[in-house]
């Protein structure tokens, strides 16, 4: 890509942007809270997905002193939904961090943002060259995606990650390095898309070489797909007076510190299966057979907390939680009791 074609990607980019609720608009200087929480909670989140999520927060916690002095509780519950949990244990600590240690600003170079929690190095690329203007090689999937096909990379990746980053650090320009980055990640968003890419409307096609070759969604090159570990696991319904039995995960772990059902049985009780559900983790699929059960006076209390069923959805279960809680709903309400 030469200054030409660079020029041409930031003249696209002023007009054509995407309208994003975390982006400053009308030359206002961009807000490091909001290009922080944005960035965390983009990690492994589709924009649709966490557009909502970033409203609700900044509306209750409009800046870092605001979200580091919220309960963890809160915060748990609020980022209920939008998955990886260590995500939202991470948030807070770094909130408090900054307030504690920076006196409430984000520092505005990499290796500073990279000491605060769950800032990793592309994270902290994002925020130094988008929320403070520094030169800084920003690379997620999308621009991944359009550094390969502008230089038809012929190594498959990951190996490819070599030649990407250093192409992208070529690219990258002294000025307008936030500019640079977001004008990079929506065109890959928006027009050089992973299945069909709209090279008649992209501003750099003059300067692509898998346009050129003409097949340019070959690009980039994947290793062949592993294909997923499957796991299975229980979980336990347990009724009592209009009332579900709720534990807390171990804080360490697959959706730590989060309200879930057990998955071992609270107690004796006659267990009756009511189906299984699937989820879909990054790592491995998971199938949970799902046992209910009514109690009609428990002895001794189970440990975890009785909470109403009919106001479940305020539990702030995670997704596999609040599908095998909506199972056990469905299957109680066709008939079958414990
Ligand atoms: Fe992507 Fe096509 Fe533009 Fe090349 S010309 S960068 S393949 S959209």
């Amino acid at each position: 890509m030469s200054v030409d074609a660079r020029q041409a990607l930031l003249c696209w980019y002023a007009v054509d942007k995407r309208r994003l609720p975390w982006r400053a608009e009308n030359n206002e200087p961009p807000d490091p809270y909001r290009v922080w929480l944005s960035e965390i909670m983009l990690q492994q989140t589709t924009v649709a997905a966490v557009k909502p999520y970033f409203e609700r927060f900044t509306g209750r916690w409009p800046n870092v002193a605001a979200l580091a002095a919220a309960p963890d509780d809160e915060v748990m519950r609020e980022w209920a939904g939008l998955g990886y949990y260590a995500r939202a244990r991470n948030l807070l600590a770094c909130a408090r961090a900054v307030v504690a240690d920076h006196g409430g600003r984000f520092p505005d170079d990499e290796a500073a943002l990279m000491r605060l929690p769950g800032i990793g190095p592309y994270t902290a690329a994002a925020i130094a060259a988008i929320a403070f203007g520094r030169r800084a090689v920003v690379i997620d999937g999308n621009v991944e995606r359009v550094i390969a096909r502008l230089h038809a990379i012929a190594t498959r990746l990951p190996a490819a990650r070599v030649e990407i980053r250093a192409r992208a650090d070529a690219l990258t320009p002294q000025e307008d390095a936030g500019d640079f980055a977001q004008a990079m990640m929506d065109l890959g968003a928006t027009i050089c898309t992973p299945r069909s890419p709209a090279c008649h409307r992209c501003p750099v096609s003059a300067w692509c070489a898998a346009f050129r070759e003409g097949v340019p969604e070959r690009y980039p090159l994947k290793a062949p797909k592993a294909t997923r570990p499957r796991r299975e696991g229980e979980a336990y319904w347990l009724e009592h007076d209009g009332q579900v039995l709720l534990v807390r995960r171990p804080p360490k772990g697959l959706l730590g510190g989060m309200r879930a059902l057990p998955t071992e049985p609270p107690t004796e009780a006659r267990w009756r299966e009511a189906g299984a559900v699937e989820h879909v983790f990054t790592h491995f699929a998971l199938t949970m057979t799902l046992r209910c059960a009514r109690l009609e006076a428990p002895a001794a209390p189970p440990v975890g907390e009785w909470w109403p069923v009919e106001r479940i959805g305020e539990a702030g279960l995670p997704t596999l939680f609040a599908k095998l809680a909506a199972r056990a709903i469905a299957w109680r309400e066709a008939g079958p009791e414990g």
